[in-house]
């Protein structure tokens, strides 16, 4: 993903042709009544859930993506990791499908690009989205070493940190099932673009927000990117103030209810990231994304020091118990 810079929004909100939705006001308070959870409260609280999230075993997951090496479109990593993901996911989702697609890439070579659709309970027709990208950046634009900013990255916070979150929620459902139906999707080709070229960002979840069908409406879609920073603070990223409001305000006050501090109640930066075509396409989708990796300085984003060390199994299960309480929190 990219932050965004003011032209740009409005030329996406012009070729998506809708109008600025300035009805919705930013929420930006303190949800009444909220203190932060001692550390009883938050044991008692967590274990009320009917499944725990394990963010030492997501933590697995997430190497287990960077063992493949840099996973950008055509690459051997990104063939291993596809068939890693679908093998891994098609023992725990009721249903996995792949939408296989391509782009020309910027040498005039054929992308092969491969969306992967794990589903609970898929004939249900009250559901909810989850999402993340899986591939990674082909190149290190943001490196210290100019003779390394052509290699592509290992991405084990930009592409693996929310993809192993969602494959240890995918766990936590094949064992306590929900009670609506769960669309887990992984996003390919987010991270391709080169700077400044927005129309080769984003090329997964714009084809899956253009080949979804009018039938499938989810009550709404949480997006997972850049997870993982060991030092992990999450605002509430601006688009999805936005667009989505409400589901920002439901998540931000699960998080403090269950005592998660890295959620933070102040205002982020706007990011063009994979919710943009979901909301454009009527889901409302918020981004949960600390774009600051490790401070302000974004030191590792889409440099060769976005590496595992870097993450954290605390972070990944601050994220995970938050989406897995919000999960099971959904009633028919
Ligand atoms: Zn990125």
């Amino acid at each position: 993903m990219a932050k965004i810079t003011l032209p740009t929004l409005l030329l996406l909100l012009l070729t998506a042709g809708c109008s600025n939705n300035s009805g919705h006001t930013p929420v930006t308070g303190s949800p009444a009544g909220q203190k932060p959870a001692n550390e009883e409260q938050k044991r008692v609280m967590t274990s009320t859930s009917p499944a725990k999230f394990s963010g030492e075993h997501a933590f697995t997951l997430l190497t287990a993506q960077t063992a493949f090496g840099p996973r950008n479109p055509n690459s051997a990593g990104h063939r291993g990791c596809l068939s890693y993901l679908v093998s891994t996911l098609r023992g725990l989702a009721d249903e996995v499908r792949t939408q296989e697609f391509t782009h020309t890439g910027y040498g005039g070579e054929q992308l092969r690009l491969t969306n992967i659709v794990a589903s609970f309970r898929p004939k249900d027709p009250a559901r909810i989205l989850l999402c993340a990208h899986w591939d990674t950046r082909p190149r290190a634009e943001q490196d210290e070493t100019r003779g390394r900013r052509n290699d592509p990255i290992p991405g084990a916070n930009d592409g693996a940190s929310g993809v192993a979150v969602l494959v240890e929620v995918a766990g936590l459902l094949k064992n306590v099932p929900p009670s609506i139906g769960v669309d887990i999707v992984l996003f390919d080709g987010e991270d391709y673009g080169k700077e400044g070229d927005h129309a080769s960002y984003l090329l997964g979840s714009r084809y899956f927000a253009e080949h979804k069908g009018g039938d499938y409406i989810p009550r709404f879609g949480i997006l997972l990117d850049m997870v993982g920073d060991k030092f992990l603070e999450l605002p509430k990223e601006r688009y999805s103030l936005r667009y989505a409001p409400d589901v920002v305000a439901m998540v931000w006050k699960t998080a403090a209810s269950l005592g998660v501090q890295q959620f933070h109640d102040e205002t982020g930066e706007e990011i063009m990231d994979d919710h943009l075509p979901l909301n454009e396409a009527g889901i409302q989708t918020i981004d949960i994304i600390d774009f600051n990796y490790p401070d302000p300085t974004n030191r590792y984003w889409h440099t060769h020091q976005d590496t595992p060390e870097h993450c954290s199994a605390e972070s990944l299960e601050a994220v995970g118990s938050v989406i897995a309480s919000v999960v099971y929190a959904q009633v028919p």
